[in-house]
């Protein structure tokens, strides 16, 4: 028998959000409008070319990206969803038995890519869902190589503002790399939010990622990106596979980057379920935080798993963050107004029908 590499025994395949025929999805944060129409043309229209191999550079792709953001295109790496940008920084730096900071409730492909490359995992804890970069910057050792960082956080919705983070990044060392995930920063509206695509100059330890995966709907696509200084780019593209992204992701890409219509909408969409949401878990006397992404993050004080299947038995998935370490809690995506309706509906009813945990509450009313 094969002898799977030591490191690995942790690692166990990856539980999406659950798609049932007949349901309402909103466990996933993806696109309640669909696809941008313009992309899905573009997607469309690529079928004529399919013999050809894809822009193996993604040439045209980050030069719209440089465009769009007022960056330089060299300050771009395009990958098979941001899943693989971050799995293709951490084969960049980490060596074997190098650390890496992760915050107790966060999105799991950094302790995935980390894992992958044989790094020692240290969790920070998070206070209430919100980052305080402080216990970070008192995590670090001599052999830590990376600190993810996920703002708005999945699942939490919580952000890192501006002042924040030039604190933090004043102390940390320059061979310590920080990866903030913006898989959500389209989704924004606090103008304090630490941004950062205007400091990737200044620090090269610094890297962004974002996705066409949620505000552009482009999910299926598999198709993301990572902002840095131009020479960690030039680092990262060497463990690049030739062909990673397809042809047909990369147009529709360009194209959705276009589609400021479509980007409007779902904007406003998002904002307008946000909304609802929080007026609505307000009056059921829930805690929550405070969202700038496009789902919402809610201590039931029941076990999620049984919230789930409760939930679900009402044509509603949600996503329960057991397995992001929060037992009570749930995490919903913003969806049409009809769904979100109907979620709260749902709510009420399951937080009737299944019995409070008797744990302690992870959240407190504001
Ligand atoms: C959805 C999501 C992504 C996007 O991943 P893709 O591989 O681009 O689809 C990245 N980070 C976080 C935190 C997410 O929630």
């Amino acid at each position: 028998m094969p002898q799977l590499r030591s490191c690995l025994e942790v690692l166990k395949p990856y539980v999406p959000g659950a798609l049932i025929p007949g349901k309402t999805k909103m466990a996933s944060n993806e696109n309640p409008l669909g696809p941008s129409p313009l992309a899905a043309l573009a997607f469309s229209a690529s079928a004529a070319s399919l013999q050809l191999y894809p822009d193996g550079g993604a040439c045209a792709l980050r030069e719209g990206l440089a465009h769009f953001h007022q960056l330089a295109s060299g300050n771009f790496i395009v990958g098979n969803g941001s899943d693989e940008v971050l799995t293709m920084l951490v084969a960049s730096f980490l060596n074997p038995g190098d650390e890496v900071l992760i915050a107790d409730h966060t999105f799991s492909e950094y302790r995935f890519a980390s894992i992958l490359f044989d790094g020692q995992l240290k969790k920070v804890p998070l206070d209430r869902g919100y980052f305080v970069l402080g216990r970070f910057v008192e995590a670090i050792g001599p052999r830590t190589k990376f600190i993810f960082l996920c703002s708005p956080n999945n699942p939490t919705g919580s952000i890192i503002l501006n002042h924040e983070f030039e604190h933090f990044m004043a102390k940390v060392p320059s061979q310590t790399i920080v990866v903030m995930d913006q898989a959500y920063a389209e989704y924004i509206t606090n103008p304090d939010y630490a941004d950062l695509r205007d400091q990737v100059s200044r620090y090269p330890n610094l890297i962004l990622t974002r996705t066409f995966s949620k505000i552009y709907g482009l999910a299926a696509l598999r198709i993301g990106y990572g902002i840095a200084h131009c020479d960690t780019i030039a680092k990262i593209l060497r463990v690049k596979g030739p062909f990673n992204v397809s042809g047909p992701a990369l147009n529709a890409a360009q194209a959705a980057l276009n589609d400021k219509g479509f980007f409007a909408q779902t904007y406003k969409l998002n904002l307008d379920g946000l909304r609802f949401f929080e007026t609505e878990l307000k009056q059921l006397g829930l805690a929550f935080v405070e969202s700038q992404a496009n789902f919402v993050c809610i201590d039931t004080r029941r076990n999620s798993k049984q919230m789930y299947t409760a939930i679900s038995e009402l044509g509603i998935t949600i996503r329960p963050l057991e397995s992001f370490g929060l037992e009570d809690c749930i995490r919903v995506s913003t969806g049409l107004a009809k769904h979100n309706a109907r979620f709260i509906v749902a709510l009420k009813q399951c937080l009737d029908a299944v019995p409070l945990s008797g744990k302690q509450a992870y959240l407190t009313i504001a």
